[in-house]
């Protein structure tokens, strides 16, 4: 069956077409530098590290629970070893306004 819509990009070009500039890249790293000093709570590992794009957690109605009304910029931060990902505000970082 043919498919009139285009395809979809593949992930990695999405991740370079959103990819930090160099600055922030540089900003993110001082951050962790300053403020990351544990390591990770589910297998101890100290092997923090970020990929160099922000996401996003959705707002969501509190009455009804629904509703994508806004968003809310993070950086996460993922262990090397297990894979946990912590996530920290892009406001806090001085990434977002
Ligand atoms: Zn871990």
């Amino acid at each position: 069956m043919e498919q009139d819509q285009p395809e979809e990009p593949a992930q990695e070009q999405v991740a370079e077409q959103m990819r930090m500039n160099d600055e922030q890249i540089d900003r993110v790293s001082r951050w962790i530098e300053e403020k990351v000093t544990e390591t990770c709570p589910m297998c101890s590992a100290e092997q923090w590290q970020f990929r160099p794009q922000m996401m996003v957690l959705p707002f969501v109605d509190p009455k009804t629970g629904e509703g994508l009304r806004a968003s809310y910029g993070v950086v996460p931060l993922e262990c090397g070893e297990c894979g946990f990902l912590a996530q920290f505000s892009a406001l806090a970082i001085g990434l977002a306004d």
